[in-house]
């Protein structure tokens, strides 16, 4: 049985009081039970006091995006090693955010979440194809080969400590949601590609979806067999909104 992992993502937003209301209103209200997990990815300036406002809770920190590279002369960059430094057990990697505007290749995706791997955080691999290439049937290659520069980079024994994240491009932000079976059908073949390489670690790697995932909608996708939860923006800025998908996620 997978461990569930419900993590927010809360983009380039939030300040330092609002951000410790929403961190303690998320601590105080995690719902009991074991077999799902929480993770925050805050913006960078924030990472370190969330990091030390959530210790001692089952609440996890991340980041939302590293260098590849170790150090030196990179201007503006953080590194895997600094975020290992303050704290941090995750980095979400090639965000289709960073893909579309900061013109992130997969193979520069794949050279991050090695370089995550190397100073011993996970990385969540984000995939996923825009509105025209699902309509132009393309959602299959496209996702065959986000995964794949990472797979030929890394190696599957590389996602027995990762995550991987499906989010379609057009459910991201704009309140329209995959259907729970549209999901899961790329979920499958996600794992399935996976499979191909090694069925033991494809199975026990998690896959989490993205794209307007809500309380309202987050307990008919969790229901689906290789949904293992979610990766959130929106609903992950209010404690209630994020709590109400934790709730989903604790009770399947
Ligand atoms: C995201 O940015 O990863 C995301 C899923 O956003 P939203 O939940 O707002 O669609």
């Amino acid at each position: 049985m997978r461990e569930r992992l419900v993590a927010g993502n809360w983009k380039m937003n939030g300040s330092n009081a609002p951000n410790q209301e929403l961190v303690a209103g998320i601590v105080a209200g995690v719902p009991a039970g074991a077999g799902f997990r929480l993770l925050l990815c805050p913006p960078f300036p924030y990472l370190a006091a969330v990091c030390s406002q959530v210790q001692g809770s089952a609440v996890k920190v991340g980041a939302q995006n590293v260098s590849e590279h170790e150090s030196g002369a990179f201007t503006g960059e953080v590194s895997s090693g600094m975020l290992a430094d303050i704290g941090c057990d995750y980095v979400i990697v090639g965000h289709s955010e960073r893909r579309a505007m900061y013109d992130e290749s997969s193979f520069q995706v794949a050279a991050k979440f090695q370089a995550a791997q190397a100073a011993g955080i996970t990385p969540i691999l984000c995939v996923g194809e825009t509105l025209e290439e699902r309509e132009a049937g393309a959602t299959e290659s496209v996702i065959e080969f986000q995964l794949s520069a990472v797979l030929d980079a890394a190696g599957i024994g590389a996602f027995a400590s990762a995550v991987v994240a499906y989010e379609p491009v057009w459910a991201i932000g704009t309140g329209k949601t995959a259907t729970p079976e549209q999901a899961q059908e790329v979920h499958k073949r996600i794992r399935a590609q996976l499979g191909h390489k090694d069925a033991d670690i494809a199975d026990r790697v998690q896959i989490l979806y993205g794209g307007s995932m809500k309380g309202e909608n987050a307990a008919g996708l969790l229901a689906m067999p290789d949904i293992d939860g979610g990766l959130i923006g929106g609903a992950s800025l209010k404690a209630n909104d994020f709590l109400a998908i934790a709730q989903a996620a604790a009770q399947g």
